[in-house]
């Protein structure tokens, strides 16, 4: 996506040779023309997927998959990283070793909101190692329900995620894929290595 590849160029920090940063318009402050527009796209990707509900994972992906969720008309539902007071009983779990934050969580959505007959869209806003989507299957697994597919806003393609979860014959759908952040410089995939 043209749009969101020039805000990283413009906007991005290349942190080292495997992060970047995009606080300013996707995990800390949120551009929201931006977050419609990718919304948009994922909704015209998996338009033909008879998506009935969208599952992201706190904080960064509730933003791309609210906007994606309002043009496809399904509800979103986040798993939480914190066991929450109000989310106690019949739960869905799975652990999470987060790439950025070098620790293990466990991912929690309550059983009332995946049911046996819905048809989920995981979204998030990073695909690194894949532990996020794969985590976030697992609960899709535990319900019952059938996976659309993933659909990704910042796909690292040096990292293993996106070949492991391809390779399950899933499909995944990245709004922008990086192949180089080295040299402290983005580089983007060629669309013809897209395909
Ligand atoms: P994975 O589970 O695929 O290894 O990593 C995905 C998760 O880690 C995402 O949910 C995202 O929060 C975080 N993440 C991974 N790589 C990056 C990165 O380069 N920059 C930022 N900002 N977050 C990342």
């Amino acid at each position: 996506m043209k749009s969101l590849e020039s805000t990283i160029l413009n906007e991005g920090k290349v942190l080292s040779e495997t992060v970047l940063k995009v606080d300013s318009f996707l995990n800390h402050q949120i551009d929201p023309k931006l977050m419609k527009e990718m919304g948009e796209e994922f909704a015209a990707r998996f338009a033909d997927a008879g998506v009935t509900k969208i599952l992201t994972l706190e904080s960064s992906g509730i933003a791309p998959s609210v906007m994606a969720g309002l043009t496809m008309g399904v509800p979103v539902v986040f798993a939480r990283k914190r066991k929450s007071l109000t989310l106690l009983n019949n739960l869905y779990s799975a652990e999470v070793h987060s790439f950025t934050k070098k620790e293990t969580n466990e991912i929690s959505i309550s059983s009332d909101y995946i049911k046996r007959d819905d048809v989920v869209l995981v979204i998030d806003d990073f695909l690194a190692n894949g532990q996020a989507v794969l985590g976030l299957m697992d609960i899709i697994e535990q319900s019952g329900a059938a996976l659309a597919g993933v659909g990704i806003v910042i796909e690292k393609g040096f990292q293993d995620g996106g070949k492991m979860v391809r390779d399950k014959n899933i499909r995944v759908e990245s709004l922008a894929i990086i192949d180089s952040l080295a040299d402290g410089k983005v580089t983007f995939r060629k669309e013809e290595a897209k395909k």
